[in-house]
């Protein structure tokens, strides 16, 4: 690593201390907004965050070679789950307990955004504002660190500008200004089955009795993604298409939780859970889907007072306790895709179809293979790409997610990922063997 200059180390501080300001800042607005202004020090705080995290992470990673992207990260102590990866998740989980189960302990930070609520959305703030603002801002900060990490990839900077671009478009400009509108906040960048509800019948009949024109087209656009795009897209692209360019659980996963890909687990057993979870999920969806029609084709007599029932089981424990606690919140502990992995019935479907129906394959030059398994530990999905390369095999898994990573670290250029004509997609290279290499005779 080159050695830091002077400018850089009193950059890097004030940006530190700014960082540390802005959170204090933070702090103060929540135990004591009824006695300060929570807008002053709120959004004083958020702008010091801001501008502290970037004085930061861009000079950090300017000085850094491109070479040296992942260097020391098993050796730092807040991305090998040592104390501070611990006390991360700690914070995280703790705030998604606070932002579920008890909001009226942020109503601080929740007064404090107040003005820019009214502004985009001509709403009073909430607890779901708030987190959208600072999920947001978790995406575009950590997006300019993954611009600048991956900044010799055009894939990688397209990529990551495209799950900016949808987080804050179409998952938090888009749906305020609807509500600005008095129409019903709706996520365009989501579909069922990952936005269960958008398909039940109360929510299909709530848009199309309220939502004049605007509601017809919601119900349209996403069945037209769930049942036809998003099978002709994954023929086309795999998974990737949503999962590492569109979603915004993706969205977070690649930027914020980009220090974090090597922790997932990459056992066997891991592979076994994930399968045993994810897919049930999905089959809880459709059957709770499935149901709800049924009922209202029934005329309530199927379920009667049980017909909310199902989905509110589903949305503690599946949309609030693993997306949320669990899936973020452990991001330090167990990697930046375990919602994705082992919860997400989006990623169930997207898998099914990248599997079995799609052009899609990570091709492998195994010759050129030096077992440094690079790949295998950036795999945010837990994948053992080496184990594939080794053997020359395409790799062609449903949780594959075509972040593209395993291919840009490795030093032999050994892994493709490639969108080729579905016949011979299992077929593996040719490897070198020794006799192939006597060139002299
Ligand atoms: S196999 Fe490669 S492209 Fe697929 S999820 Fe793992 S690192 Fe990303
Ligand atoms: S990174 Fe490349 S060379 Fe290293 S194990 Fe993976 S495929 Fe082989």
């Amino acid at each position: 690593m080159t050695k830091p200059n002077k400018l850089y180390l009193y950059f890097r501080s004030a940006g530190y201390t700014i960082l540390v300001i802005g959170l204090l800042c933070l702090m103060v607005t929540s135990l004591l907004f009824h006695s300060i202004s929570p807008q002053l020090w709120g959004l004083s705080g958020i702008a010091l965050v801001t501008l502290g995290s970037l004085m930061v992470i861009v000079p950090d990673r300017l000085q850094q070679h491109v070479a040296h992207q992942n260097n020391e990260l098993w050796q730092n102590n807040a991305t090998s789950r040592g104390t501070w990866a611990w006390l991360l998740g700690v914070v995280l989980t703790g705030f998604y307990v606070l932002l579920y189960w008890f909001p009226e302990t942020l109503q601080g930070l929740i007064l404090a955004v107040e003005p820019l609520s009214q502004l985009l959305r001509n709403k009073p703030s909430d607890q779901w504002f708030l987190y959208g603002l600072f999920y947001t801002l978790a995406v575009i900060i950590m997006g300019v660190y993954a611009l600048l990490k991956y900044r010799n990839s055009r894939y990688h900077l397209i990529r990551t500008a495209s799950v900016i671009f949808f987080q804050l478009g179409f998952a938090f400009i888009l749906p305020g200004l609807l509500l600005a509108f008095n129409q019903r906040e709706y996520y365009f960048s989501y579909f069922w089955p990952l936005k269960y509800d958008y398909l039940f019948p109360g929510t299909v009949s709530y848009l199309v009795d309220n939502g004049a024109a605007l509601g017809v087209f919601m119900v349209f656009w996403g069945a037209v993604f769930s049942f036809l795009a998003t099978p002709v897209l994954t023929y086309f692209y795999g998974k990737r298409w949503y999962c590492s360019w569109v979603c915004g659980c993706g969205g977070l996963a690649e930027t914020a939780g980009d220090p974090y890909r090597h922790l997932s687990d990459k056992s066997k057993k891991a592979w076994q859970w994930e399968v045993a979870i994810i897919y049930p999920v999905l089959g809880f969806i459709i059957i709770t889907t499935g149901l709800l029609w049924l009922n209202s084709y029934m005329g309530g007599s199927l379920l009667g007072r049980f017909s909310s029932g199902f989905s509110r089981s589903y949305g503690f424990f599946i949309g609030s306790l693993f997306s949320g606690v669990v899936g973020v919140g452990f991001y330090p502990l167990m990697g930046n895709r375990v919602w994705c992995r082992y919860g997400c019935p989006m990623a169930a479907y997207l898998g099914l179809l990248q599997k079995h129906l799609s052009r899609f394959r990570i091709t492998t030059n195994g010759g050129q293979c030096i077992s440094c398994g690079n790949c295998s530990t950036y795999c945010e999905m837990g994948i053992d790409v080496r184990w594939y390369a080794q053997q020359g095999e395409p790799i062609i898994r449903a949780s594959c997610v075509g972040c593209g990573i395993c291919a840009h670290v490795c030093p032999r250029g050994v892994l493709k990922l490639e969108n080729g004509p579905t016949e011979g997609r299992y077929q593996g290279t040719t490897l070198i063997q020794r006799d192939d290499l006597k060139i002299l005779n």
